[in-house]
């Protein structure tokens, strides 16, 4: 069910429009002028905004700007609902982001079709937001999601002084799985681990297919100390694993490089985070493979 977020400062307009769309089943949020609507904006992440333009202290046109300015806002569609109908207000309104604009006293039905287009074009942004960042043939986050919320994460831990902790994961001779038995139980294999993986991290970290067969996990508030007993479990769990696809039953294992900061030592930058995790990752293959090594400094 969509949400709406409808902005005005009249109270009757308010209640004869969330009358409206309740009848359709959208999901209301009200707001009573144009701070309250930046506010609900971005605490509810409505799925369109239908947004008054005369109001006291600031306008609708600010309030459109304003949404699109914030990186948690700009992408939500904005209908202008206004009695301004001089054609400089609606071509402003335009210019501003806004994808429509309807002019007061509505058409009831015509307001709700022009709502359902943006409840339709707001969905489709939102498929092509998550096929942006997804590896198709796993599921998992790919390398382009990584960067954005490494950087996130980062900020966050020398913000708040808390610890901040990532894995590289490479499969074991993975070649010789693909020359064996073909490249169709080669990413057989890749998807059976990326179930693992899932079913072994907290819903706050992200799995990460970083490349072909190397997998990367972020660990936010976590010690390097914690994320090496974590890749522990799961090289445990991988060496005990049949990844079995018909007639075909196979084991295989997997090297863990692990790296992290706490606190203060946070590093500012993705790349030296994962060249450390790489570093390690290559020192747990020259020592044999199937084992997890946390970075140490050279
Ligand atoms: P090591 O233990 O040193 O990591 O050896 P390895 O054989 O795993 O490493 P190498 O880097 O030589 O080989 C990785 C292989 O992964 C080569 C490539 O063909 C295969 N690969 C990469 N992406 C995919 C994929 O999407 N599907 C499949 N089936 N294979 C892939
Ligand atoms: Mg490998
Ligand atoms: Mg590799």
């Amino acid at each position: 069910m969509a949400k709406i977020l409808a902005v005005d400062d009249q109270e009757d307009n308010l209640e004869l429009l969330s009358q409206i769309l309740e009848d359709e089943d959208y999901n209301v949020a009200v707001a009573r002028n144009g701070k309250e609507a930046l506010e609900k904006a971005g605490s509810e992440l409505p799925d369109v905004i239908l947004l008054d333009i005369n109001m006291p202290e600031m306008d609708g046109y600010e309030v459109c700007n304003r949404l699109k300015q914030n990186e948690k806002t700009k992408d939500i569609p904005v209908i202008f609902l206004t009695a301004n109908t001089a054609e400089q207000s609606v071509v402003k309104g335009l210019d501003l982001g806004a994808y429509d604009y309807v002019t007061k006293p509505f058409n009831e039905k015509e307001l709700l079709a022009r709502i359902s287009v943006m409840v339709r074009i707001r969905a489709s942004e939102k498929k092509m937001e998550t096929i942006a960042v997804t590896d198709s043939l796993t599921g998992l986050y790919n390398r382009r999601f990584l960067y954005q919320r490494f950087g996130e994460e980062i900020e966050r831990a020398r913000r708040n002084a808390t610890a901040l902790s990532c894995m590289m994961i490479d499969i074991d001779f993975f070649k010789k799985i693909n020359d064996t038995y073909g490249h169709d139980v080669g990413d057989f294999v890749l998807k059976k681990l990326a179930d693992i993986l899932r079913t072994n991290v907290r819903g706050y970290d992200a799995i990460v297919r970083f490349g072909g067969e190397e997998f990367m996990v972020l660990f936010p508030g976590t010690t390097p100390e914690q994320a090496v007993e974590i890749g522990k479990k799961i090289r445990k769990e991988v060496e005990g694993c049949e990844f079995k696809k018909e007639e075909i039953q196979l084991n295989t294992s997997i090297s863990i490089g692990v790296f992290g900061c706490v606190g203060t030592e946070v590093f500012n930058d993705v790349e030296k985070y994962i060249k450390c995790a790489d570093e390690a990752l290559y020192a747990a293959k020259n020592a044999g493979r199937n084992r997890v090594v946390m970075y140490e400094p050279k």
